[in-house]
């Protein structure tokens, strides 16, 4: 058993912190929207009054926040009260320069940390089933995997700090963009009078073929269950696949690097939540598609 800081607890960190006090840790939980923690102490948490007196005799401190800014001005917080020995982990998906800067207020301090944004939504931080994209020393991984392995069932160790999230931005890029393209070849299809089966039985055994048809395919009653056969309910919001296409642009402005098709995938999805389509799947950009004229 171990003694756990929790500091936010949204739609993924309450279930996270709900497995690891289910896996029979001692969680000390804090979040600055005061009916959530209400929910917190009935699911056992300790709940506290800040995110400091959360970080505060506990082994590992467990952050799960909206966005860089927010997680470092949380460090500023809870570093200058956690004990020695004590490991921070950032689970939140940020911008890459934000991960380094909170690695080296850890190190500074005398801490070891580790980023770990995840990977398979809400139902997966429910079932304890996320991947765990982690960046930061592989001792410290080893010294957090007990704690990691509640939350998840893959742990992706990707290289020195910063890693995680450099990989999760990559990673979620491509999703965006194949979406795109495979949203494309559907309504093309379509247009060209084919059967939607067709073509799903000849992309996936066929070199178009990707994970977003595989397993999340935009089409309804197509392929394996997925948002699409549920009105376009997320799943993975339209909102969040924009921030973290946001997240790669600044990334690549950053490193000077060309992605032509970033760029438009988050133009895209930018112009469908200005729409006010954000809280939709991200897979519903294909009825956007179908509205559009070419030009
Ligand atoms: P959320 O908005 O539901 O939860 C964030 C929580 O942080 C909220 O409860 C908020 O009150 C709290 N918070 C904000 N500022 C705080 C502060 N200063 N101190 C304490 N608490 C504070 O978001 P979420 O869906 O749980 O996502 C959390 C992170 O995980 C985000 O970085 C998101 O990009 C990432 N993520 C989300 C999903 C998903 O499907 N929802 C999937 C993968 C990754």
């Amino acid at each position: 058993m171990n003694e756990i800081g929790f500091i936010g607890l949204g739609n993924m960190g309450f279930p996270m912190a709900k497995n690891l006090i289910k896996a029979g840790h001692n969680v000390k939980a804090f979040d600055c929207v005061e009916s959530i923690c209400e929910a917190a102490t009935k699911a056992g948490m300790q709940l506290t009054k800040s995110a400091a007196e959360a970080a505060n005799d506990v082994e590992f401190i467990i952050t799960m926040l909206p966005s860089g800014p927010i997680m470092l001005s949380v460090y500023d917080e809870i570093i200058p009260v956690a004990n020695k020995g004590c490991t921070l982990i950032d689970c939140s998906t940020v911008d890459v320069s934000s991960a380094f800067k909170a690695h080296k207020m850890a190190k500074n301090a005398g801490f070891a940390s580790l980023d770990s944004p995840v990977s398979g939504g809400i139902t997966g931080a429910e079932a304890g089933s996320l991947t765990l994209i982690i960046g930061g020393e592989e001792k410290t991984l080893n010294q957090a995997r007990p704690i990691l392995e509640v939350i998840g069932d893959r742990l992706v160790h990707c290289g020195k700090g910063g890693a995680g999230q450099s990989a999760k931005i990559c990673n979620n890029m491509l999703l965006g963009i194949t979406m795109i393209g495979l949203s494309e070849a559907f309504v093309l299809a379509e247009k060209l009078g084919l059967d939607h089966q067709a073509l799903f039985d000849v992309i996936s055994t066929s070199s178009g073929s990707c994970w977003s048809l595989l397993n999340y395919c935009p089409v309804p009653g197509i392929g394996k269950e997925s948002p699409a056969d549920h009105d376009y309910k997320p799943g993975f919001a339209a909102d969040l696949m924009l921030k973290d296409l946001t997240l790669s642009q600044q990334a690549a402005d950053e490193t000077n690097s060309a992605t032509p098709m970033g760029v438009r995938a988050t133009q895209f999805y930018n112009e469908f939540v200005n729409e006010g389509l954000g809280e939709l799947d991200f897979s519903a950009v294909i009825n956007q598609l179908k509205e559009m004229q070419r030009g």
